[in-house]
């Protein structure tokens, strides 16, 4: 008998390859979900699911899989969607959009493509799969939850990421709208807005400016994947049952 806040429960988690998605695998499996990993780079996506799911939840190694999915492409997401129902014979409850990259530049400096890419992935992105999974939820007439991941950079800019703090702000300006649209149906959506996490993201930030961020955060450190996953997790259960249209920081007090 699996146990756990979201047991029985189906979540799909995009950018699941790495960092907090990953992260988002584990807790939510630990607590008793069957997990769909999905990313744009399929091997990432496997590796979570064989070595991070399976240690995370201990006996319950579950029906999990890993599928190729660029969240950014509105046909792959649709044929997600199919392949899910054929596979479990209902949508997920649980939609977690990490997927996101970044690509930055000064703003008088930045190239037209780079300002696309981004916006197509962390915003285009998370609009396609909320829109297409909310929908087969509604059909089904099941309860569910969806969770986006924004950033702290949404709310207060920052040099260098013009289009990925347009990105993130975006992310929240959309699950509160969502929400107001789909709490009828029962499904709540909230945003998560991280600070600095140590994860592949942030490898290409310079050490020098880590460090000057780091002055700024009261906890004095990075904060860890897993202490995002918990946010995902909790948002995910029924124990944030009242909770919609949120959008929470998790930055050690930045
Ligand atoms: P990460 O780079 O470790 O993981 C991102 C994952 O997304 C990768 O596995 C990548 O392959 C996947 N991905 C990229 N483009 C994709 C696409 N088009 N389709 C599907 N998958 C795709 O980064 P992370 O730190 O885990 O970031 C997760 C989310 O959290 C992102 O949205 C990021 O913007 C956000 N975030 C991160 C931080 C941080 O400090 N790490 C802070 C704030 C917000």
């Amino acid at each position: 008998m699996v146990s756990g806040i979201v047991a029985g429960r189906l979540a799909l988690v995009t950018g699941a390859g790495s960092g907090i998605g990953r992260a988002a695998c584990q807790v939510l499996s630990r607590e008793g979900a069957t997990v769909i990993a999905a990313d744009r780079n399929y091997d990432s996506a496997v590796e979570t699911i064989k070595t991070h799911t399976a240690l995370a939840s201990g006996s319950n190694d579950g029906d999990h899989s890993a599928v190729e999915l660029d969240v950014s492409d509105s046909s792959a997401v649709r044929n997600l969607l199919q392949t899910t129902l054929d596979q479990y014979k209902a949508p997920p409850t649980i939609i977690v959009n990490s997927a996101g990259i970044t690509r930055d530049n000064w703003l008088l400096k930045l190239s037209e493509e780079d300002y696309d890419s981004v916006l197509s992935v962390n915003l285009k992105g998370t609009f396609l799969v909320m829109q297409t999974f909310a929908k087969a939820m509604t059909e089904t007439a099941t309860p569910g939850s969806i969770i986006n991941i924004s950033s702290i950079v949404g709310k207060y800019g920052n040099m260098g990421q013009t289009n990925y703090a347009g990105s993130k702000a975006g992310v929240v300006a959309m699950t509160q709208s969502a929400a107001k649209e789909l709490g009828r149906f029962n499904i709540r959506v909230n945003a998560i807005l991280p600070g600095f996490i140590d994860t592949p993201i942030i490898k290409t930030v310079p050490d020098k400016v880590v460090q000057g961020m780091l002055k700024l955060v009261p906890l004095g450190r990075l904060g860890l994947p897993s202490e995002v996953a918990e946010l995902i997790t909790f948002l995910s259960s029924n124990k944030s049952s009242f909770i919609t249209g949120a959008a929470i920081d998790v930055t050690g007090g930045f």
